[in-house]
């Protein structure tokens, strides 16, 4: 595509208060000197609306944020960090970093870098295309710099590392290689796929963060099982502690047939599949965390997997033989909805059944009277008040009661029976 028609494209793709943003970052960088690139770019040459932009700038990003402070364009949010500022424009923030060279000292390490310009800065990027720069500068608005025949990769529908070092370097690249082919539907070129299978084994100098970081960004696909099938046939996983298991696992419950409507708006998939994963592991749970360094919420929903082995199912078993909601409820609200997702994506189907009624209904359940109400309707002060409340949200959830009016002669019932009675329910 010529500079022309990509600067047409930039003008239709982009949102139009971030491509009048980027112009204007653009007329007040030093001509020639500010770009969009990676997978902007990309999408923008595969007429697809780009989400985000990188920008990089020739010389010093920092310069440049504190003008943009100065023309009131900005407001600068963070220093920079690694030669990358952070502004806020608008109701956007936008990460402007320095045009850099990096190097490797072993496999694995952190790069040294220094800046550089723009045709380095793309030579140091995982696949061509990925390393295709476009000027937002005022004066060549649209100019391309593809010094990886990128463009070309791109129509082809092809992902090429830029050299064969490139997996010994950062064997990350090997996990964005499965999340961008299963994404746009990208081949390897064969000398890129060679690569990386003799390199397979690297991915075990990844340290567990950027693991975690990377996997986590794969879990967030639409279809993430895909790129998992990819790191397989291409021996990844036989390097990663637990990873064996974890194709034949997920296969059947690729996250992309679930229902929509069992999948809680609260939930981070990455924290879904950990959880996926936790159910392949037979008794690993703490190699799959101390491999990840899960933490957070990601541990939180491998140690219920665990859990529910060892005790949830049980309880479950025994709220089969009420049937009620509430006793469904008192049980799976002990555990966190990722885990549940997990469970009910692998459970039998009155597993199923029931966790997605607990997920998308019961869980929100609330009786309609509060704790003031109680008090306007003649309830003292004191613990009892928590009490009726509970067995009030109970009531609900069993279809004990469907309104207020009932919740309200409810309580007079129990109210005028003494305490004991409000466990009927
Ligand atoms: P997405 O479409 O998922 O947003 P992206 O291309 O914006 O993808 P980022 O991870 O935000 O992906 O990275 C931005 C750019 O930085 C990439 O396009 C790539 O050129 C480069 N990059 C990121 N990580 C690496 C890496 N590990 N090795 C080399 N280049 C990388």
């Amino acid at each position: 595509m010529m500079s022309n028609s990509i600067a047409v494209e930039l003008g239709q793709r982009l949102e139009p208060d971030l491509l009048e943003t980027c112009r204007r970052l653009g007329d007040i960088a030093e001509d020639g000197t500010l770009f969009i690139v990676g997978g902007a770019v990309r999408d923008i040459l595969l007429g697809r609306d780009p989400v985000e932009v990188d920008l990089v700038v020739q010389g010093d990003a920092d310069e440049l944020a504190q003008r943009a402070v100065q023309f009131r364009l900005a407001l600068r949010t963070a220093a920079s960090q690694f030669m990358t500022v952070k502004l806020t424009i608008g109701t956007r923030e936008m990460d402007i970093a320095t045009a850099r060279s990096e190097t490797y000292e072993s496999p694995g390490a952190l790069p040294d870098v220094a800046p550089s310009d723009i045709e380095t800065d793309l030579g140091r990027r995982d696949f061509a295309a990925n390393a295709i720069a476009v000027s937002i500068g005022s004066m060549d608005f649209g100019r391309v710099i593809d010094p990886h025949r990128g463009v070309n990769d791109v129509q082809a529908a092809v992902l090429r590392a830029l050299h064969a070092r490139s997996f010994r370097d950062d064997a990350t690249r090997m996990i964005r290689a499965a999340r961008y082919a299963s994404r746009l539907q990208f081949r390897l070129h064969a000398e890129t796929e060679a690569w990386l299978k003799r390199d397979a084994s690297n991915i075990s100098t990844v340290g567990p963060d950027r693991l975690r970081n990377e996997f986590n960004r794969l879990w967030r696909e639409e279809k993430p099982v895909e790129g998992l099938i990819m790191l397989q046939s291409w021996g990844v996983l036989d390097h990663l502690p637990t990873a064996s298991n974890w194709v034949s696992g997920l296969y059947s419950f690729s996250m992309s047939d679930r229902e929509a409507a069992v999948r809680p708006d609260d939930v981070d998939d990455a924290d879904v599949h950990w959880a996926l994963i936790a159910t392949t592991v037979g008794t690993e749970f703490e190699t799959l965390t101390d491999t990840f360094h899960l933490a957070g919420s990601s541990r939180r929903a491998v140690d219920d997997i665990r859990l529910w082995k060892e005790r949830g199912l049980a309880s479950f078993n025994e709220a089969k033989t009420t049937g009620r909601p509430s006793d469904f409820t008192d049980v799976l609200a002990l555990f966190e909805p990722a885990a549940l997702e997990a469970l009910y994506l692998t459970g039998d189907a009155t597993e199923s059944r029931v966790i997605a009624s607990y997920l998308g209904t019961w869980r929100h359940v609330q009786p309609e009277l509060n704790g003031n109400d109680l008090l306007e309707m003649g309830m003292s002060q004191g613990p009892l008040i928590g009490k009726f409340l509970d067995q009030l949200r109970k009531a609900r959830l069993n279809n004990l009661v469907l309104n207020r009016d009932g919740e309200v002669q409810l309580v007079r019932q129990w109210m005028g029976r003494g305490s004991a009675v409000a466990d009927e329910s």
